[in-house]
């Protein structure tokens, strides 16, 4: 019975995530009680350890929020959404962090609006993921072109950077849970990105060529709208009914 076996299936990603999320979760608890043992013991100076606490409590607290935005039942706040506004506020978000680390951001917007029927604060989330990644890949700085286009009945968004690029072998690997080459990932920002592309009938690809760089494209349908005369300026949200 097909049912039957898309379910098993269903049930066996569940649980390699619930144990690659405890095991990640698990990790920084056991260093956390092992300072705090050490630290009530009065056997040494705590001040170092305090640091070492906050950054593995952190980790805790992003692997968690990432996760959450999984699960959270949003579809109230379905509504139709400028991407080029989301874009720009994203790049306003990044834009400090792109500076400190010696980054231009170009971007190149199309010159109508390119609508999409969503939820804004997971595209955005994407958009943040995906162009976080992209910083985080220029450690030497560069430019990054974010383009954003319509290609008839898609919205199409294309992410290039001037970092390391990204192996075959690898390619195959992202969006897998928890799976990262940084010391400081979570391994769930692609994941997270996917899911919600897949929830909004997107999809997002990666293009890279070793030593040029990396492109990420994010394809959405594009949404017939045309927003009423006092609205215009700002889409409002459109409450749907059950
Ligand atoms: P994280 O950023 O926490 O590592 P992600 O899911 O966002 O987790 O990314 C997973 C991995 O994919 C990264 O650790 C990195 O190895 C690779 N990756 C993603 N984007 C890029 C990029 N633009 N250039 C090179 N590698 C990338
Ligand atoms: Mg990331």
């Amino acid at each position: 019975n097909e049912e039957l076996l898309i379910n098993s299936e269903k049930l066996y990603v569940a649980g390699q995530l619930a144990a690659g999320i405890a095991h990640e979760i698990r990790n920084p608890l056991t260093s956390l009680k092992g300072f705090l043992q050490l630290i009530t013991s009065g056997r040494c100076a705590t001040k170092n350890y305090y640091d070492i606490m906050k950054s593995e409590l952190s980790r805790i607290e992003s692997i968690v929020s990432e996760l959450l935005m999984l699960s959270k039942p949003q579809i109230y706040d379905l509504a139709y959404i400028d991407t080029r506004k989301t874009m720009g506020d994203t790049v306003t978000l990044l834009e400090g962090q792109a500076m400190l680390h010696n980054i231009e951001l170009e971007t190149q917007y199309n010159p109508s609006p390119l609508w999409v029927r969503g939820v804004e604060n997971q595209i955005k989330q994407v958009f943040i993921n995906v162009l976080n990644n992209a910083i985080e890949a220029m450690s030497e700085g560069g430019k990054i072109h974010i383009r954003c286009t319509r290609e008839a009945d898609e919205v199409v968004i294309r992410i290039t950077d001037q970092g390391p690029g990204i192996a075959e072998e690898q390619l195959s690997k992202m969006g897998q849970p928890f799976y990262t080459t940084k010391d400081k990932g979570t391994g769930l920002g692609l994941m997270v990105s996917y899911k919600i592309a897949d929830n909004h009938q997107g999809s997002i690809k990666a293009y890279s060529e070793i030593g040029i760089g990396t492109t990420f494209e994010i394809t959405l349908p594009y949404a017939e709208y045309v927003p009423a005369e006092e609205e215009s300026a700002a889409p409002k949200v459109t409450p749907i009914s059950r």
